[in-house]
């Protein structure tokens, strides 16, 4: 039997009050692994009280102390990557390099808040002659942040980071099939400086454990990345209480490439939409819109490159069992409505990929926009392709969804480029694969949430701004 975690709460372990545990699987084996803690509404109570007193103190540091904290926490993630990547493989199956470049984007993440939060300042109003006026941004309190399964660690650390950065204490929630990394991170934040009860880890199911966290008074700002139906709970547990929430939720993104783009780029930037971490990404841009006169030929392009590869190598699983079922539910659909997939379009039933909830990378070519498997999130290795005619259609296509992530636009011409990323309805464009970090604000239009991580916007939103006005009249 594997490891029993318990909650992290006050900078220690804890027994669930409940004294139930979870199990955990290897999507790329099915074997069972370590066990959680079966997390309830006493749990929360706990680890809000613990942050709640953890709180004050860490407000008063100055900018500098906190960041020196926060360097130290991203040093023990560095230094702990063997056992976080470790942790993490064994709830997701990821492959090596996808690990490795998660856990380096979670220590990045406290290194970049750790830089900045020493500009982040109020700042004086002048008022004339008589007043002095100024502004300071204040932390929440108490953060509680919902995360899921699909990049655990990376993004308990996107909230985590700029939150404890602006001075506030936290609460986590992570996915009940990847708390694992998690609660790990925890530790290895407490073992580098970062005073106890200021990152607590509460573990459990979402109804169990998530909702009376969301909903417990003390908790002052919900961060939460996950689905839209869950967003929409919880935005609503927020809305009864009136405090302000970051939601990050799904997409259904569209890559855009015209005719006169460098193809072989865009191609491989479609490949790796299916790739990478086998479509399990938020911003996995599975819409692939191409000019009609170059459609056929991308097409093929990309189904020669996803044929090649290679389940456990190139890509993990399917990371939980109802995510595999639903992959193959949409398969049913499309077929259903008349789609036949131009490759793949099943699990694999032998060879290395067998045994896993590995999808093969599938390719439905040409599709009307309307049908189901070209309008929802699959959240697999699962691409869509659609013709347009001109820029106006691509546009038009692009902006066919419910969601608004991100987009990525390819075209030899970069005015056009910047023209379309400019009109479509999207929180984070790339053109011609423009670089995007840490520092470039990420989040959604539409249905896929508001607020803003990463950047110095994230740092914003957790923090609320207070205006003190003096009198320097006699
Ligand atoms: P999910 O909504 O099922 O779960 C996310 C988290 O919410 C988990 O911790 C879960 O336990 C918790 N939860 C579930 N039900 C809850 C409830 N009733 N009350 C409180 N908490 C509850 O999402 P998921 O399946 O883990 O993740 C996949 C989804 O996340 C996809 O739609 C994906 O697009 C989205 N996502 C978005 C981003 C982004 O940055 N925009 C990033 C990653 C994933």
């Amino acid at each position: 039997m594997g490891v029993r975690h318990q909650h992290w709460i006050g900078g220690r372990p804890a027994e669930p009050a409940d004294g139930g545990y979870l199990p955990t699987v290897d999507p790329s084996t099915r074997l069972p692994g370590d066990e959680i803690a079966a997390g309830s509404a006493a749990d929360a109570d706990r680890a809000v009280a613990a942050a709640a007193a953890a709180q004050p103190g860490w407000a008063e540091r100055s900018g500098a102390e906190r960041a020196d904290v926060l360097h130290r926490a991203a040093g023990a993630i560095e230094s702990g990557a063997g056992e976080l990547m470790e942790v993490e493989r064994a709830c997701t199956g990821k492959t090596e390099a996808q690990l490795r470049m998660e856990v380096g984007m979670s220590a990045d993440y406290f290194r970049y808040y750790a830089g900045i939060l020493r500009a982040h300042h109020g700042r004086t109003i002048d008022l004339g002659a008589g007043n002095h006026t100024y502004t300071r941004l204040e932390p929440y309190g108490v953060v509680a942040a919902i995360t899921p399964w699909n990049l655990p660690l990376n993004q308990a650390c996107r909230a985590l980071a700029p939150a404890l950065a602006a001075g506030n204490a936290l609460v986590a929630k992570p996915s009940e099939f990847t708390s694992v990394s998690t609660l790990c991170l925890a530790r290895l934040a407490g073992e580098a400086g970062l005073p106890d009860g200021l990152l607590n880890v509460v573990t459990g199911t979402g109804p169990d454990a998530g909702a009376p966290l969301a909903a417990h008074p003390g908790v002052r700002r919900v961060t939460f990345t996950g689905s839209v139906a869950t967003g929409r709970l919880l935005a609503g547990i927020a809305a009864d209480r009136l405090v302000p929430m970051t939601l990050e939720l799904g997409g259904k993104s569209p890559l855009v490439v015209f005719a006169d783009a460098d193809t072989d780029r865009a191609i491989a930037a479609a490949v790796s939409a299916v790739a990478f971490n086998a479509g399990q990404v938020c911003s996995a841009t599975t819409r692939l819109l191409v000019e009609a006169s170059a459609h056929d030929a991308v097409v093929a392009g990309v189904v020669e490159a996803v044929e090649r590869l290679r389940p456990g190598i190139d890509f993990g699983p399917m990371i939980t069992e109802a995510q595999f079922r639903k992959v193959l539910g949409h398969f049913a659909d499309a077929k259903r409505q008349g789609a036949v997939p131009v490759t793949g379009g099943s699990a694999y039933d032998d060879g290395p990929g067998a045994g896993g909830r590995f999808i093969r990378p599938t390719v439905y070519a040409g599709v009307t926009p309307g049908l189901r498997i070209a309008r929802e999130e699959v959240f697999g290795p699962v691409l869509v392709t659609m013709p347009f005619a001109d820029e106006a259609e691509a546009v038009a296509l692009a902006n066919d969804t419910d969601y608004g992530l991100v987009a990525a636009v390819w075209s030899g011409d970069a005015a056009r480029g910047l023209r379309v990323a400019e009109r479509i309805d999207a929180g984070q464009v790339a053109v011609n694969g423009g670089a995007l970090g840490v520092e470039t604000p990420f989040g959604g239009f539409k249905a896929s949430g508001y607020g803003r991580e990463k950047g110095i916007e994230a740092l914003h939103e957790y923090a609320q701004t207070k205006t003190i006005s003096l009198s320097l009249r006699p």
